[in-house]
C-alpha cells in the first residue's frame, strides 16, 4: 500500500502543485539557507491573498472557504522544495490559545488580522536562565492603570525579527510561588523599548534575544487572566508540541539519499546503491520516516477531533527529531567526503542539503521541548507512572 499517496492530500496534490508552480521562487530557498531567518514574508502575503492561512478556521474569527486539504497540500509542497514557516507556526499555535483562553473581543482582534497575513507571533517564553523550566521566568510586568509595563529579556525568540508581535510569558505576582504569579502578553514588536539581536546557531538558523525595556502595552494584550499565566501556558505547550506545524511532511532523506546513491559510483565503477549495506540503511532511513509521518498523521487526526491535543504531539515530536538526527548522520556517514559540500559548494550532493540539514537537526532535539523532557512528559502522563523528582 502506497501511504504517500493515499493520504488524504492526495487529492489536492495536483492543484497545489500547480500554486506552487505558479506562486513560489525557487530561489527563496537559497534566501532562508543565507539568512537564516525560516520565514519568508513575501510567501506569506501570498498565501494570507489566497486564503490558505486562513482555510479551517471558523468563519466568524476570518475563516474562509478554502480546503484545508487543499492547504496542508500546498505547505507540503513547500516544505518538500526545502522552505520553513517558522513564524507561521508559532503564530498557529498562539492562535489556538486564544481561542481557547483569550476573550471573544480578543479572538476578534487578533485570529482574524493573522489570517489576513497581518499580525504573525513569536514566542518569547525562554530566557537566558529558564529555557525547560520555562516557569523560572524572571521577566516582569507591572499593571500600571490600564497598561502593564514589561522589563527583562527573552533567549531564542525566533522569527522575532520579521514578527509583528511576541507572546511574552512575565511574572506578574513576584511573591506568589513559581507557578502561580506568571502571565501572557502580546507585545508589538514596533513599541518603543523592544529591542531584537540576532543569535546565529550551529544549524544555520538565525534566532533572536529579545529585549523589553519599559514596553507599555495595554490591557487587551494580556491574554487569559491576570497571574494564570501557567494555566494559558500549559494550553501553548501542548500545542507547540501537539498541532500540526505547516511543515508537518518532511523532506525524505531516504529519497535523496537514494537519488545520490543510484548515480554515485565506487572506484570500480558501480553504482553506490548496489552495495547492500548502503541499500539496508537507506531502507532502515525509508522505514523511520514513514514512521514519523504516520506519528503526524495520528496526531493530526486527534486534533481534527477537536480539543486540546493529547501526549500523542509529544511522542511524534520525539520520535521525528531524534530519528531526524541519525538519518542525517546516517547520511553523512554514506557519502563520505562529499557528504560535507556545504549548499553552497559547486557539486554538493542534493544541493548540499544533507550537510546544511545534518547541523539543523542538532537543535532540534532542544526546541518544542528538549528529549529528556518530552521522555517525562510522556512516561507521566501518558504511560501514568511515576514522577522521577519531587513536585516544587
Ligand atoms: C534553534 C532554537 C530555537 C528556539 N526557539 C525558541 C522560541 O522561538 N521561543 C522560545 O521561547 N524558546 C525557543 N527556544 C528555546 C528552547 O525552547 C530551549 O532551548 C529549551 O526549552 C531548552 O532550554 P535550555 O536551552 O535553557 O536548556 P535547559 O533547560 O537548561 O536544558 C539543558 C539540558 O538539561 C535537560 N533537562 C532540563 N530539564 C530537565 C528535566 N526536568 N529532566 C531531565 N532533563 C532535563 C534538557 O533536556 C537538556 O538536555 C529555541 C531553542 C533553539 C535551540
Amino acid at each position: 500500500m502506497d501511504f504517500w499517496e493515499s493520504d488524504d492530500l492526495a487529492e489536492h496534490r495536483e492543484a497545489a502543485r500547480a500554486w506552487v508552480e505558479a506562486n513560489v521562487r525557487p530561489e527563496w530557498v537559497d534566501e532562508q539557507r543565507r539568512s537564516g531567518c525560516h520565514q519568508t514574508m513575501e510567501l506569506h502575503a501570498l498565501l494570507a491573498r489566497d486564503g490558505i492561512l486562513a482555510a479551517g478556521w471558523p468563519p466568524q474569527y476570518g475563516g474562509g472557504d478554502v480546503d484545508p486539504g487543499f492547504a496542508a497540500a500546498v505547505f507540503d509542497e513547500c516544505a518538500r522544495l526545502g522552505l520553513h514557516f517558522d513564524g507561521w507556526a508559532t503564530t498557529v499555535m498562539v492562535l489556538h490559545t486564544v481561542q481557547h483562553v483569550g476573550t471573544e473581543a480578543q479572538k476578534r482582534q487578533y485570529i482574524p488580522a493573522a489570517l489576513r497575513g497581518e499580525l504573525l507571533i513569536a514566542l518569547g517564553y525562554s530566557e537566558p536562565d529558564s529555557g525547560s523550566d520555562v516557569a523560572a521566568a524572571k521577566t516582569t510586568a507591572v499593571r500600571d492603570g490600564a497598561e502593564w509595563v514589561v522589563n527583562g529579556q527573552k533567549m531564542f525568540t525566533s522569527t522575532a525579527q520579521v514578527c509583528s508581535h511576541v507572546f511574552v510569558l512575565a511574572r506578574t505576582a513576584p511573591d506568589a510561588p513559581k507557578h502561580k504569579g506568571l502571565s501572557l502578553f502580546l507585545v508589538p514588536t514596533d513599541a518603543p523599548g523592544f529591542e531584537v539581536q540576532p543569535i546565529h546557531t550551529l544549524g544555520g538558523q538565525v534566532t533572536n534575544a529579545t529585549f523589553y525595556t519599559g514596553v507599555r502595552v495595554p490591557d487587551t494584550a494580556l491574554i487569559g487572566e491576570a497571574d494564570q499565566g501557567w494555566s494559558v501556558m500549559r494550553v501553548a505547550l501542548v500545542y507547540e508540541r501537539g498541532v500540526s506545524s505547516p511543515t508537518s511532511v518532511e523532506r525524505t532523506v531516504a529519497d535523496d539519499l537514494a537519488a545520490w546513491a543510484r548515480e554515485a559510483r565506487r572506484p570500480d565503477g558501480t553504482a553506490v546503491l548496489d552495495d547492500p549495506l548502503v541499500a539496508e540503511r537507506i531502507g532502515r532511513i525509508a522505514v523511520e520516516e514513514e514512521v514519523s509521518r504516520l506519528l503526524g498523521r495520528w496526531m493530526n487526526w486527534n486534533a481534527a477531533k477537536g480539543g486540546v491535543p493529547g501526549p500523542e504531539g509529544s511522542m511524534r515530536k520525539l520520535f521525528w527529531s531524534e530519528a531526524g538526527q541519525r538519518h542525517f548522520s546516517e547520511a553523512l556517514d554514506i557519502l563520505g567526503a562529499e557528504g560535507l559540500l556545504a549548499p553552497e559548494a559547486p557539486g554538493a550532493p542534493a544541493g548540499g542539503m544533507f550537510e546544511h540539514d545534518f547541523r539543523n537537526a542538532v537543535v532540534t532535539t532542544i526546541y518544542g521541548g528538549a528529549s529528556e523532557v518530552l521522555r517525562d512528559i510522556i512516561a507521566e502522563r501518558h504511560l501514568g507512572l511515576p514522577r522521577s523528582r519531587p513536585s516544587l
